[in-house]
């Protein structure tokens, strides 16, 4: 009987309580064998395959669980690895595969990037045009029979899909893109082939990068690509999976020669179920409707979605045309709500993670097959559930509100203009001609993070700890001002995570205890919940900042994190739009910053270093974002008075598309990554002429190496190319937290000695 679907695209990796980056981690530290890695990690993937079955998921991918990263994975199934790592294996070692992402001792690792609009990185596939793309081993097929033979489970593999594969690899012209193509389609057909005989009836083919604006020639690409699998694997199901946003040509995509489409009803909803209102959806394929959110955690609406889905089964014609989805891999959320036994119930019970989406999918395909009445019990529950928190005072804070409905349209304002806040700058502050500064935070010793578990377990009392903090502040002034920094920091010691530390202080924030997700390799991010209204409730950081500067003559800067880069760095409520969020985080900082002011901090930082991350995929929903991002910084930062010096810290250096954005958020100094980059950034400044306080970093602080005063100097003097000198500043590229004082004290010293030397060069001509 023909039967509405439930279907996973992706499963999280890392496990209940991260038990993956543990054994990875073990394993990289040679603490246990590979073959105690490979046990472990076989049993954990067998486990996620047994969940999801538990749950009721009828299509379980497997070839989504990965040792490393999903895209390193086909790219090493392909063949496609960097040169300085062919060792001519035939089938690519576990050390290769780890040295790769990872580098070693020798070799440098592969570049990580960004996965589309997520938090999470993939290696960057390098291929050169001599690269010869061939099998290693067909992992999918391995994967397929495990899933089979060891649970009986016919799963569904999952794989990159050759066009998204060469597009987000880098190393090759773009004349030979098709050449490249052309000898990966034989080779997917072989290993489709080959899971076709082994038994598999569907493949999901993942092109996240139709999503992003495509060319006929794309189109031409695509139409290229699926005729010749459909011709060279006749019988097995093609399922084409996009994700993220709406993909760009619906029309002519939906006509591609393949059995199924999967389709983001959550971030691409409007804009999909428009156009399959326009165009009809083909009835001789299968639609994955990927209506439970894959990002983000809070439970589904489900009596709305399956009105959606009911009109959507409508469409399709037919009940075997229809699959219920999440709408990206479920990889970008944690895994279960089950562990956590401190949140605030009201909250707990309207949050959904990997677990809970599937099993409100596996729910909503049952309501089709068998009747809504069959799951009335779970609509009502969810429908509840997400009603108590919508009533709660946590959302329902009359002060916020009323603050937020106040709010102008125009962009709030400093009172003077840059011209006139640099003049009064100048003559408070006196300072020399390009002034030094860090970023903001010092070395996290071992010390630091152990007077932080003392204070956790009880081992030190708040006072024990807090003069902890306070000597270690003391003595990081001290060290400054003997290097003869011009503005000082007070050394962020306090603090773990520079978006927890506020969270923690702020209404309307809560955490998880297990509720972590995957960055990159074994690298996991517990992500703050924005669930309520943000509010103010007292200083947060005046404490800290007034004692430094009580140190010290020198200016210390105060240190707060940015409205863009906390609501980056955060699974947010879905219940308000994003710019009413970035303004409440923006009017509870305003406040801190008036408390700063009023205690006599005359510099202060708002670091965004999220804002760039943040920009929407579409083309047309960029200006939206970057003008929603500047009003809440300007709020933030602009009811100063003009002697206060506002900052900000980026730490990257791609600001080719953004540096409007960045001028007219108005700040008085913004530091930027300089040094890492090799001056890439240089020729954005040619072409932009940016006139507000500027620094470019001189110092690339990922790395141990202590950079020469030469090496420095040759920074700030490229810089000063096209940086007029009184505006430039001298600084690293980020914060110090993770190098040892070994390591960073010498460099800011000869940081120092750069800048004066630069200083006396420039004399003669800054004096005229
Ligand atoms: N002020 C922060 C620090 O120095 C900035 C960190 C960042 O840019 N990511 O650590
Ligand atoms: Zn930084």
């Amino acid at each position: 009987m023909a039967k509405v679907l439930s279907s996973n695209l992706g499963y999280p990796r890392i496990g209940e309580k991260r038990e993956w980056k543990k054994a990875l981690e073990q394993f990289w530290a040679a603490k246990i064998s590979k073959d105690k890695f490979l046990k472990t990690v076989k049993n954990l993937r067998l486990n996620y395959l047994k969940k999801q079955r538990e749950v009721g998921v009828d299509l379980i991918p497997v070839g989504d669980f990965s040792l490393y990263d999903h895209v390193l994975d086909t790219a090493v199934l392909f063949g496609l690895i960097p040169e300085r790592f062919n060792k001519d294996e035939k089938e690519i070692s576990l050390e290769t595969y780890f040295s790769i992402a990872r580098g070693n001792k020798e070799t440098e690792a592969s570049e990580m990037t960004k996965w589309f609009d997520t938090n999470y990185h993939y290696i960057v596939p390098e291929i050169s045009n001599e690269t010869q793309p061939h099998i290693t081993s067909n992992r999918l097929l391995a994967l397929f029979n495990e899933a089979k033979e060891e649970l009986g489970i016919t799963s569904k593999p999952v794989i990159v899909g050759p066009v998204t594969l060469l597009k987000l690899s880098k190393g090759y012209d773009q004349e030979h893109f098709q050449t490249l193509l052309d000898s990966l389609i034989p080779l997917y057909i072989q290993i489709f082939s080959e899971l076709k005989n082994a038994g598999a009836e569907w493949v999901q083919i993942d092109e996240p990068i139709l999503v992003k604006t495509l060319t006929p020639d794309d189109l031409a690409v695509f139409q290229k690509v699926y005729q010749a699998f459909k011709e060279g694997v006749p019988g097995l199901k093609l399922l084409l999976q996009t994700y993220f946003e709406a993909v760009d040509d619906y029309k002519e995509v939906v006509k591609l020669p393949i059995d199924g489409i999967g389709l983001d009803f959550v971030y691409g909803k409007k804009a999909n179920l428009e156009a399959i209102k326009a165009y009809g959806f083909p009835q001789d394929k299968v639609l994955a409707a990927g209506v439970i959110d894959g990002r983000n955690i809070w439970k589904t609406d489900l009596a709305a979605t399956f009105d959606e889905l009911e009109s959507l089964l409508a469409t399709v014609g037919g009940k075997d045309k229809l699959w219920i989805t999440p709408s990206s891999s479920l990889l970008h959320v944690p895994v279960t709500i089950e562990n956590e036994k401190e949140l605030d119930p009201v909250l707990k019970n309207a949050l959904s993670f990997a677990d809970q989406k599937l099993a409100e999918a596996v729910a909503l395909a049952k309501g089709l097959n068998e009747g809504k009445e069959n799951i009335t019990t779970i609509i009502e529950k969810s429908g509840r559930d997400l009603d108590a928190l919508q009533q709660s005072a946590h959302r329902n804070n009359k002060d916020v509100r009323k603050e937020l409905d106040q709010l102008d349209s125009d962009l709030p304002s400093r009172p003077g203009s840059y011209k006139l806040r640099q003049q009064i700058q100048q003559d408070a502050f006196q300072l020399p001609l390009l002034p030094t500064t860090t970023i903001g935070s010092f070395p996290q010793t071992k010390e630091v993070r152990q007077a932080r578990r003392n204070l956790r377990t009880g081992e030190w009392t708040k006072k024990q700890y807090d003069q902890f903090i306070k000597d270690e502040t003391a003595k990081w002034i001290s060290i400054q001002e003997d290097i003869g920094i011009d503005v000082l920091v007070h050394g962020e010691f306090e603090r773990n995570d520079m978006v927890e530390y506020f969270g923690e202080k702020l209404a309307g924030f809560a955490f998880t205890r297990f509720g972590w997700v995957q960055s990159y390799g074994s690298r996991c991010v517990k992500p703050p919940l924005i669930f309520g209204d943000v509010a103010w409730n007292s200083p947060i950081t005046v404490g800290e900042s007034a004692y430094a500067q009580s140190l010290t003559k020198k200016p210390v800067k105060g240190m707060l994190t940015g409205p863009v880069t906390i609501y980056n760095w955060s699974f947010v409520r879905n219940d308000i739009n994003q710019a009413d969020v970035f303004n409440q985080i923006a009017l509870a900082l305003k406040k801190e910053i008036h408390s700063l002011e009023e205690a006599d901090i005359r510099m202060i930082q708002v670091d965004e270093p999220a804002l760039r991350e943040g920009l929407p995929l579409k083309e047309e929903k960029k200006a939206d974002y970057l003008h929603s991002a500047i009003y809440a910084f300007r709020l933030t930062t602009s009811s100063v008075n003009n002697d206060t010096q506002i900052h900000t810290h980026m730490c990257y250096s791609e600001f080719d598309e953004i540096i409007e954005a960045i001028d007219a958020l108005d700040t008085d100094v913004i530091s930027i990554e300089g040094a890492r980059s090799h001056g890439e950034m240089i020729s954005t400044f040619e072409a932009f002429k940016y006139k507000k306080g500027i620094g470019l970093g001189v110092y690339d602080i990922h790395s141990p190496r202590i950079p020469s005063v030469d090496e420095m100097k040759s920074y700030a003097e490229r810089a000063l190319k096209v940086l007029d000198p009184k505006i430039f500043w001298i600084n690293p590229d980020c914060g110090l937290k993770t190098r040892r004082p070994e390591e960073a004290i010498p460099a800011l010293k000869n940081m120092v000695e750069a800048a004066q030397e630069v200083r006396a060069e420039l004399g003669d001509i800054v004096e005229k």
